[in-house]
């Protein structure tokens, strides 16, 4: 029997909702398989729990959850707690606690999912998205002086160093090569940002001395955002900032189908500490408590989940299940179907356990 221990971070709005139904297929997952323990110990961290105690999880955090094989995180964000207070009290400290410099954002669309780009005849994606996660625009470096008078100055520094960049462009290139396309496309603004961006561009030139088998292409975020809509097919694998990457798989979510599809894991290449799965959507407080949050997200990254772990098998078993079940119809109103959360959690965990 191989174990792995599993913290839970279910966290806001529908976080619980998607954590709860991962957690009923990951079941079904061990059963079906017999070979593979799931020991998950779920952590009420979170916006009430920042109500209660004035820290969205406790000082010891990421002592806590060091011990565990990986965390499979649901979703942040409170109406009545400030964004910047969710997110730097808890996600973020857990990706930059623990190095998860690598945020991976797979794009396909799931048949029986209705898409945008169907509309242009365009059936099928396949896209990964690899964002930068420690550093860059997203490093909290700046200040504002003069706070409200009519001189304020408000700075948000972009920081990017050599030893990040090349390890994510690295680590790209090597994604982009195990893939049947073996193409890479860096992005950045570097007409208009001098510094920075342009060592981005140099150092994708020498990292890609070291994959000649691996085609790569350079774009400019604006329009790579084009070429998504127009040219979709053309793109295999992408690399980016923190921030363009970010922009860029909203909209690789939206063109999928919907957010409530999109998953991103937060990995830690070198292993020396646990890797974070997460949806990439947010709380969702318009859907909460409805029933009819998309679980498809969380089902995939927890399927990401399982790559990370080494099992590859029971990774492939379930989006087989996953794409049976939307291929079949039964798909949440986002995506345009009727079902309810719960009604596509039994339908995954069924089509689980009938396959041969
Ligand atoms: P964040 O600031 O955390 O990124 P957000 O304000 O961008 O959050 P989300 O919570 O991601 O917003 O939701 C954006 C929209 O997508 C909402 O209308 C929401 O209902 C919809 N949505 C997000 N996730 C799902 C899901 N799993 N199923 C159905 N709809 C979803
Ligand atoms: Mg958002």
């Amino acid at each position: 029997m191989r174990t792995y221990k599993i913290a839970a971070i279910p966290a806001d709005g529908i976080g619980p909702e998607v954590i709860e139904a991962g957690l009923e297929v990951l079941s079904a997952l061990e059963k079906r398989d017999g070979t593979i323990k799931f020991d998950v110990e779920t952590f009420d961290w979170g916006s009430d729990y920042y109500k209660q105690h004035g820290v969205m999880m406790p000082d010891d955090g990421l002592e806590q959850l060091k011990p565990f094989d990986a965390i499979y995180f649901g979703a942040v964000g409170a109406a009545d707690v400030p964004d910047h207070i969710t997110l730097w009290g808890l996600r973020l400290p857990i990706c930059q606690g623990f190095d998860q410099y690598a945020n991976v954002r797979p794009t396909k669309i799931i048949p029986g999912v209705s898409s945008p780009l169907k509309d242009v005849g365009v059936g099928d994606l396949d896209w990964v998205i690899v964002r930068e996660n420690s550093e860059g625009e997203y490093s909290g470096h700046g200040g504002r002086a003069h706070k409200g008078m009519p001189e304020e100055v408000g700075t948000e520094v972009s920081i990017f160093t050599r030893v990040g960049v090349t390890r994510i462009m690295r680590y790209a290139f090597a994604l982009a090569q195990s893939r049947p396309r073996k193409h890479l496309t860096v992005v950045t603004k570097s007409n208009a940002q001098r510094f920075g961006m342009v060592m981005w561009d140099e150092i994708a030139a020498e990292i890609a001395a070291e994959f000649p088998d691996v085609t790569w292409d350079k774009m400019l975020v604006d329009a790579m955002t084009v070429r998504m809509v127009k040219d979709p097919k053309s793109i295999d694998t992408i690399v980016a900032t923190n921030l363009h990457a970010d922009i860029l798989s909203d909209l690789a979510g939206a063109l999928a189908g919907s957010l409530g599809v999109a998953p991103t894991a937060n990995i830690d290449p070198e292993k020396r500490f646990p890797s974070m799965f997460e949806p990439i959507h947010g709380s969702a407080f318009d859907i909460t408590g409805k029933g009819i949050a998309n679980p498809v997200a969380s089902f995939w990254t927890a399927s990401q989940m399982l790559d990370h772990l080494g099992e590859p098998e029971a990774s492939a078993r379930l989006m087989r299940a996953v794409e049976r079940v939307c291929a079949d119809g039964i798909v949440t109103p986002d995506v345009g179907g009727t079902a309810t959360t719960s009604e596509v959690t039994d339908a995954v965990c069924e089509a689980i356990r009938r396959e041969n």
